[in-house]
């Protein structure tokens, strides 16, 4: 429990890393994704780090030898609830109100925030895609859920329309999102999916996040992804980490 609790803790530190850079410390180092702040050094930038370089179960990965299993189907109860969205430096992430829940395997997880990386993270047999969304829930324990969207170049994308219309520029901004969004609007019709254990895909790389990628891709204009790249100045994916003996469920 109180690991867990530190490695949230952790996590909103990281991610507010772009907001503190008059600030850092040798506790504290900057990492981005590229140079030498870059993914191959993350696990030596910081001894909280060392899961980065250490961890066997690290994401993203390329997705293949999938075993059949007769997986549950994911129940999504999701409000209009992404009330701001923040620029942290790394990626535009949108915070949402409590209540908006995924149930899974007997657990119960809430939606915290989703956020972009622009090429995907993860890949499908090989397949790399424009964007992924990940949409990152937890659950009363602090156990970390993350429903990853695969995007596709094709028609334009109304809910990225409206996060994308008020998009904080700057690393440290944040915009507030009125009405409230939804993340429906970012699903697939579909919600077969694929699953396996993995890590935050961002330094302190931390382990035991439940994955499940959708399937199905979603849709977005090529302007619309441009826009993306055009904030961060830079791809924003970490590259895909070995998968060792991990089992790939679908
Ligand atoms: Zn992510």
């Amino acid at each position: 429990m109180k690991t867990i609790i530190s490695l949230l803790a952790v996590t909103i530190l990281a991610a507010g890393c772009a907001t503190t850079t008059t600030q850092h410390s040798s506790q504290h180092k900057h990492w981005g994704y590229t140079g030498h702040e870059g993914p191959e050094y993350w696990g030596t930038l910081n001894p909280n780090y060392s899961t980065c370089d250490k961890g066997m179960n690290q994401s993203p990965i390329n997705l293949t030898g999938f075993i059949d299993s007769d997986l549950s189907p994911l129940v999504l109860s999701y409000q209009s609830g992404g009330y701001e969205s923040l620029n942290n430096g790394h990626t535009i992430q949108v915070n949402y109100r409590a209540g908006s829940k995924l149930a899974v395997t007997g657990r119960v997880y809430e939606l915290k925030q989703f956020h972009f990386h622009s090429p995907s993270e993860n890949h499908i047999n090989g397949k790399s895609y424009p964007m992924e969304i990940h949409l990152v829930h937890a659950d009363a324990e602090g156990n970390l859920a993350v429903v990853a969207v695969m995007l596709e170049e094709g028609d334009e994308n109304e809910t990225l329309k409206e996060i994308w219309s008020s998009m904080p520029k700057v690393a440290g901004d944040k915009s507030s999102l009125l009405p409230a969004i939804s993340v429906e609007g970012l699903l697939p019709v579909k919600r077969e999916y694929y699953r396996f254990n993995g890590s935050l895909t961002t330094p302190p790389c931390s382990e035991g996040v439940l994955w499940l990628v959708m399937k199905q891709p979603v849709f977005a204009a090529k302007e619309q992804i441009a826009q993306f790249m055009g904030i961060m100045h830079q791809p924003t994916n970490r590259p895909v980490q070995p998968v060792y003996a991990r089992p790939i469920l679908e």
